[in-house]
């Protein structure tokens, strides 16, 4: 129990979610991948929290949650009132006097794109990690014992809007929305002991409203922007108010941080390229180069990260992109084949110009987005001309979404080909706040031979360009390898063949064409070159050959990959 009874309000989030990922933003998508994939034992390795500090504090938590709690220390709350805690320290913190508990989380249900996405495509099924935690966290033995009200907010708390599930996880109320303005009304009616209401919209926070963040938040998170404007339809961010923070602020919340401990900055943001922009969609390079030199500048600062951009303003100010690789210089969080370059997640989302029209027509602003795919390829070879390998995320599934629109997506991959990024193919899933909410999202059941070849062409893609660095340790032992080799070939033979039949056979084959020669043990099970290619796609390739153009300036990728599998032949011809 915690000293003098408890504190009266206690903080917390799922330890996937408080986890620090080895400071490394991109591998936290690992917590979307199923939970039964990976032993208990392994997941919690990963999920390695800093030590706490003496009166059970965490020194790091997930950045929503310092929000509330600065809110909630700016509207009347005492320090002594709150503790945010990583769920180990639950029961030393929790007593008769705490009054209310407030869990944040992203992804409690594990249905967010990545989850369900990877959850449903390693066919393992069940639930992702991140939700397996959500739901260990909510069966805390303190929970119960003290029965104090129960409070979940956070960018996933739709996800327990139904009445059963809300029973189900314990909570009286959910609070969805941006809630600044609206989380300390609702914790004061909790420490007054009375009835909440089970859902609660945010009201919208004026700028004065929402605080400055006082304790670490993890990887070191900043807010120098909120909101996007460009209203894609099944995106979340879209719906929030788009406002940009001013840098002294910032840079307190940088400087809050590095109190904490942390030396590595992430700046969250919708689309970094835009902040202070001041006429629409129009980068202010001034206000954003600005930006990073003050960062850069905090004394402490080793490392800057980047959470999102946007690629038109890239093309409009190549400069601006330049001068941020230059004033990140050494202190980049990612290296590739031994130097330093910047990341970033950008959406490409789909190669259709159509299906932008239809659900993302501002993505592309200023420009037209008739000539999306175009405006993809001018972007990146800005960007990895300055050194940046974006993370670039594709969504099949998308309502009135066409075997033509796939056939586009999969030519703008091979587009892409020469350029160097990391896909993320997702599903489309219809979030509860998004514009899309009620459309049906996609599962594995319902993916088609096309959407599976475009999963293909991405982690085929992704191999390409990074197997070296992922294999570099596997390489170095004989007993690594053949652990790989059991697991997978279990994997191939007890799982896919059966479950995902043919649909399967290429991206299996594929992967073990592209791993290398200790990898093509799966090969014989399957047809030689990957398996048949779908029939739609045959025939395109016949009618348009050039369609996969050869791509000049690729000579850094290794030359036998051309040759890795069938249909990376017709990438030869012209
Ligand atoms: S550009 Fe990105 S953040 Fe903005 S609305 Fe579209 S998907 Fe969302």
């Amino acid at each position: 129990m915690g000293n003098n009874g408890g504190r009266k309000v206690v903080l917390t989030a799922s330890i996937a979610e408080m986890a620090g990922w080895d400071a490394d933003p991109f591998i936290a998508f690992a917590g979307g991948f199923p939970g039964r994939l990976f032993p208990k034992f392994l997941l919690r390795s990963l999920y390695q929290p800093d030590p706490p500090n003496a009166d059970h504090s965490a020194p790091f938590a997930p950045y929503g949650l310092r929000k509330i709690e600065a809110t909630l220390l700016e509207n009347g709350f005492d320090d002594e009132d709150v503790i945010t805690v990583h769920p180990s320290r639950i029961k030393h913190v929790m007593g008769p006097k705490t009054k209310v508990v407030g869990v944040s989380s992203m992804d409690p249900l594990g249905m967010a794109y990545v989850s369900l996405t990877y959850t449903s495509l390693t066919g393992l099924g069940g639930t992702a990690a991140t939700g397996l935690e959500f739901w260990r966290l909510m069966q805390n033995p303190a929970f119960r014992k003290y029965q104090t009200p129960r409070i979940l907010g956070g960018a996933g708390s739709w996800q327990l809007q139904n009445p059963k599930l809300r029973q189900q996880y314990g909570f009286d109320c959910i609070v969805m929305g941006e809630s600044e303005r609206t989380a300390p009304k609702i914790f004061e009616k909790a420490v007054r002991g009375e009835k909440l209401p089970p859902i609660v919209t945010a009201e919208r926070p004026a700028d004065e409203d929402i605080p400055i963040i006082r304790n670490g938040a993890i990887y070191g998170a900043v807010e120098i922007s909120r909101g996007c404007g460009r209203g894609c339809q099944f995106c979340s961010p879209t719906m929030k108010f788009r406002r940009n923070f001013p840098i002294e602020k910032i840079l307190k919340e940088v400087r809050a941080n590095l109190r904490g401990g942390a030396n590595m900055i992430l700046l969250n943001t919708d689309d970094v390229f835009l902040y202070g922009s001041k006429e629409r969609f129009l980068p202010n390079r001034e206000a954003v180069v600005n930006l990073y030199k003050a960062v850069v500048a905090e004394p402490g600062v080793n490392v800057v990260q980047t959470a999102h951009a946007s690629l038109a303003p890239a093309i409009i100010d190549p400069r601006m992109v330049q001068e941020i690789t230059e004033t990140i210089g050494q202190k980049s969080r990612y290296f590739y084949r031994g130097n330093p370059v910047v990341t970033v997640e950008v959406g490409v989302e789909t190669g259709s110009p159509r299906l932008m029209q239809e659900h993302m027509r501002g993505k592309a602003l200023p420009y037209d987005v008739s000539e999306w795919p175009e405006i993809v390829c001018e972007a990146y070879g800005i960007l990895n001309d300055a050194n940046w390998l974006p993370l670039c995320t594709l969504v099949t599934g998308l309502p009135k979404e066409t075997e033509e629109d796939v056939l586009l997506t999969l030519d703008l991959v091979h587009r892409l080909r020469r350029f160097k990024t990391f896909f993320v193919p997702l599903f489309f899933v219809s979030l509860e706040d998004c514009a899309l909410r009620k459309e049906k999202t996609l599962n594995l059941r319902g993916l088609t031979e096309l959407q599976w070849e475009m999963f293909v062409e991405c982690w085929d893609h992704n191999l390409l360009h990074w197997r070296d660095t992922w294999l570099a340790d596997i390489k170095e032992t004989w007993i690594n390898r053949q652990l790989i080799k059991l697991i997978g070939g279990f994997l191939y033979l007890a799982y896919y063949r059966y479950k995902h039949g043919g649909k399967s056979k290429r991206m299996l084959t594929r992967i073990a064409g592209i791993l290398g020669k200790d990898y093509r043990f799966m090969l014989p099970f399957s047809h030689p070159f990957g398996g048949e290619l779908p029939k739609v796609l045959t025939q395109r390739h016949q009618q348009r050959i050039s369609l996969l153009p050869v791509i000049p300036g690729s000579e850094d990728v290794p030359r036998e990959m051309h040759y890795a599998n069938y249909e990376a032949q017709y990438r030869l011809r012209t």
